[in-house]
């Protein structure tokens, strides 16, 4: 019998196979898809350099381009603001990466088997059954057994979509339609690598994202609130977009993908012997671009539970997922907030955009934009904690 078998190898179930494998645990991981894989969610937060430096994870290296902030931009008013994350509050992380994630995915792979995880690609999980001393998972490649569980299989949720707890998060992005120019021009592409920022632009229907990545391309997206939406949105914005013109000039384009229904929480997602991390427990909307982040923490956080019950022999208990949830708790809420404010009220007029906000308040929403979410000494996240929507939990 193994210690542990982690369903999915996206960012949370690499990092949390990774950090187990390290501390001697005997730790199986099956993913379905034989990486690299494609995947959308380009953009990472500063947050993650911590994690990278305890996974011992080298993103600096050439491979990824580096990010130093967000712009929001509304074409219409012709309003800019730039938010760059050195601007933060004191002792935010100064800088993240934009990464190809098929790249970005299978490095941390890699990390995983050199701490010691065995890796099984292209196997996919059929059946999962809680069996009280021990979790049974059954796969395209035979049936293992372990003491523990942890469902990583992002969007696909497994366990949630198997016990219909996938709670649709209503007034959120609906759909999104997204495709990559390459290769660029060398001039446009030096223009955007510059600052390496995300691209935020205001719609009507709802907004649009530009993501530079490395090398001369560029993810374009568009996400519609509305639940009229056709996927030729994207040709729509993208001949009526200067900004967009300008930096593609002609390059060409990929094939249009869509994806909908992905903002969703799963209302079960932790029990005895199991838990489900990253967006297999919750994906709120890709707006500010929290995904990853929140995955990679999220395992992060349940392994520090874990780990010791592992130990102890108490890993049967539901209450090691304790301290992660409460701490993932106060990251999702204040992410959850953020992202009601921008679809519901005024905060990009009155806040994005005004010209000479209170610069406390400026620096504590770099922060929240970096996903430096657990300080306690930031008075624009109270605010979004005070008057928050939507509660995780
Ligand atoms: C339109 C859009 C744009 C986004 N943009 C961003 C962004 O800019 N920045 C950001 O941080 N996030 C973004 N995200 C979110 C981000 O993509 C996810 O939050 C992130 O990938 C979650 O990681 P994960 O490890 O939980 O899941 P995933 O990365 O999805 O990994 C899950 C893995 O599980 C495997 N799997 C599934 N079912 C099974 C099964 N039955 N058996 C075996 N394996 C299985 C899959 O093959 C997959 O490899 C975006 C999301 C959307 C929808």
């Amino acid at each position: 019998m193994r210690d542990v078998v982690v369903i999915g190898a996206g960012p949370a179930g690499s990092t949390a196979a990774t950090l187990l494998a390290r501390e001697g645990f005997d730790t199986l991981v099956l993913d379905q898809a034989i990486f690299p894989r494609f995947h959308i969610g380009e953009s990472l937060l500063p947050i993650d350099l911590p994690i990278f430096e305890n996974l011992g994870f080298e993103a600096g290296d050439g491979a990824f381009l580096k990010k130093c902030g967000a712009e929001f931009i509304d074409e219409r008013s012709g309003s800019f603001s730039e938010f760059l994350f050195v601007d933060g509050l004191s002792g935010t992380p100064p800088y993240a990466y934009q990464v190809d994630r098929a790249t970005f995915d299978n490095a941390l792979l890699m990390r995983t088997r050199e701490a010691g995880a065995e890796v099984r690609v292209g196997v996919k999980v059929t059946d999962v059954e809680m069996l009280g001393d021990r979790v049974r998972v059954s796969a395209s490649d035979g049936v293992h057994e372990a003491r523990y569980c942890i469902d990583a299989t992002g969007q696909d949720a497994f366990l949630a979509r198997r016990a219909h707890t996938v709670e649709p998060i209503k007034g959120f992005g609906v759909a999104a339609v997204f495709g990559h120019y390459d290769p660029l021009t060398e001039a446009r592409w030096k223009e955007l690598a510059r600052t390496g920022s995300i691209k935020i632009l205001m719609l009507e229907q709802g907004w649009s994202w530009l993501i530079p990545i490395e090398s001369h391309r560029l993810s374009f997206g568009v996400v519609s609130h509305k639940a009229t939406f056709s996927p030729d949105l994207l040709d729509s914005v993208a001949s009526a977009s200067k900004v967009v013109q300008h930096f593609t000039n002609g390059a060409p384009r990929t094939e249009k993908r869509v994806i909908r229904n992905f903002s969703y929480k799963n209302t079960a997602s932790h029990g005895s012997r199991w838990a489900c991390i990253g967006d297999a427990a919750c994906f709120l909307d890709p707006v500010f671009s929290s995904g990853v982040s929140l995955a990679m923490l999220g395992a992060e956080r349940l392994v520090e539970g874990l780990a010791p019950a592992l130990r102890t022999n108490t890993e049967r208990s539901a209450d090691v997922t304790q301290p992660f949830r409460k701490k993932m708790e106060r990251a999702y809420d204040t992410f959850a907030s953020l992202i009601h404010s921008f679809y519901n009220t005024k905060l990009v007029e009155n806040l994005f955009f005004v010209e000479h906000p209170d610069p406390e308040i400026r620096a504590g929403l770099i922060s929240v934009l970096a996903g430096d979410v657990w300080r306690t000494d930031n008075r624009f996240q109270e605010m979004l904690l005070t008057g928050r929507h939507h509660r995780h939990v």
